[in-house]
């Protein structure tokens, strides 16, 4: 990285003067706990006592066998506190704002994953919380608005535009603009302005680090391929740089085919073909825009990937030819649930499914002595309303009915 936080061509810092102070004191508490080893332990031992790390990394023998080709192994991030690798950053960050001394925190939200995560951790460090959330969002993930307010956290349903996720950043950045001195703005993924990409990896960077250990412990040595889901690009990122040093390690970025790259209704800007460079949000990098800037519409089945933008790191390692970025849609990825709740008794979360999918396609390309990690980013339980009406369930649909007449009976 150069001085103006950019990887290669992307990244860097494109924001109002007034925020360009708050931008200086994080990068400069950032560089300071990088440089402190008690930082790091101190995060190990939150991580170890209030999440589940090290996370487990289980090998999928009935998977492994089903396909007859390489040795699957999955890296358990669905086992963190709040169910997903989500906890791996807004705790890192907690610990920051404990340092710089903010006593308020705020955050976007798109599916409501990160603002349940940023809640917990605000509840924790007896921090105040905001958490923005496009209008459309809030309806559509209602279980998770519940438990962020449970939790203590005020929910703003954001109205600009087209009322999701990227609406919801930039009332975010708007709200930090007019409480710099002490808000910290708890960015959720490995984008937007230095040192936001390279913050939310190195926190994340805990996934690779043990993986890396974990699967040399268990089969010998390392694994052919790694794959990740990539939304943002966090959990990628992270598992990645566990084995990004190693060039034999084929490294797999999968994005959301939502209903096929050839409809244009996807969420796949890098194995899409059909993003471009762009600055917004703060960065550069391939967005999925409209020939005069205007960002697209986006479609997943899994509400975590459904983003116009991407991690500059990856679209730098994608440019460099160092990951490999492949898209699979929502009819491959319920298909890839499907067989890993049947063959191992795990249920993957939709946007992690996209990375078994693609795992799965591949598979039996490779033979028996070699391995390969699949990094499940979450939990499954939190889409049971998108999985079973997926899967057109007559039982789940009659429980929802007859739970709406108890409710209008009152
Ligand atoms: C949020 C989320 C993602 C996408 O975010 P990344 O920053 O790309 O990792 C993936 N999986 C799960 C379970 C999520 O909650």
């Amino acid at each position: 990285m150069n001085k103006k936080g950019f990887f290669g061509n992307w990244g860097g810092v494109y924001l109002p003067e007034i925020l360009r102070e708050t931008f200086d004191r994080l990068e400069e508490a950032y560089q300071q706990a990088r440089n402190d080893p008690s930082f790091w332990q101190e995060y190990l031992q939150l991580m170890s006592t209030y999440s589940c790390r090290p996370t487990p990394l289980t090998y999928a023998e009935n998977l492994s066998k089903h396909f007859g080709g390489a040795q699957i192994y999955i890296k358990r991030e669905d086992l963190n506190h709040t169910g997903a690798h989500k906890a791996n950053n807004v705790m890192g960050q907690g610990l920051l704002v404990k340092r710089m001394g903010k006593k308020r925190v705020i955050a976007e939200t798109g599916a409501g994953q990160h603002g349940v995560a940023t809640a917990t951790m605000a509840a924790k460090f007896g921090l105040e919380c905001t958490i923005y959330m496009g209008e459309v969002d809030v309806q559509r993930q209602r279980p998770n608005v519940f438990w962020m307010e449970k939790m203590g956290a005020t929910v703003v349903p954001v109205k600009d535009g087209s009322r999701t996720l990227k609406d919801a950043i930039n009332e975010a950045f708007r709200d930090w603009v007019s409480n710099i001195d002490d808000t910290h703005y708890v960015l959720g993924t490995a984008c937007g302005p230095a040192p936001f990409p390279e913050m939310v990896s190195w926190f994340q960077s805990i996934i690779g680090t043990e993986a890396r250990e974990q699967i040399e412990r268990y089969h010998g040595r390392p694994p052919k391929r790694v794959y990740a889901c990539v939304g943002g690009g966090s959990n990628a990122m992270g598992i990645f740089q566990g084995f990004l040093e190693d060039k034999k390690i084929e490294l797999v970025g999968v994005e959301a085919g939502g209903d096929g790259l050839e409809t244009g209704r996807h969420a796949a800007r890098l194995a899409g073909g059909d993003a471009s460079p762009g600055v917004a949000q703060g960065y550069k990098t391939m967005f999925l825009q409209n020939d005069d800037g205007q960002m697209r519409e986006t479609h997943s089945v899994a509400a975590g990937l459904d983003y116009v933008g991407v991690s500059p790191i990856l679209s730098h390692l994608w440019e460099e030819g160092r990951v490999r970025f492949e898209a699979a849609t929502d009819t491959e990825v319920l298909a890839a649930l499907e067989l890993t709740m049947k063959k191992e008794g795990i249920i993957p979360a939709l946007e992690s499914a996209h990375a078994f999918a693609q795992a799965f396609k591949e598979a039996s390309d490779l033979s028996p002595e070699d391995a390969i990690v699949i990094n499940m980013s979450g939990r499954g339980d939190k889409d049971i309303f998108t999985v079973a009406h997926a899967f057109n369930d007559p039982s789940w649909k009659e429980f929802i009915i007859e739970r709406a007449r108890e409710y209008q009976k009152g």
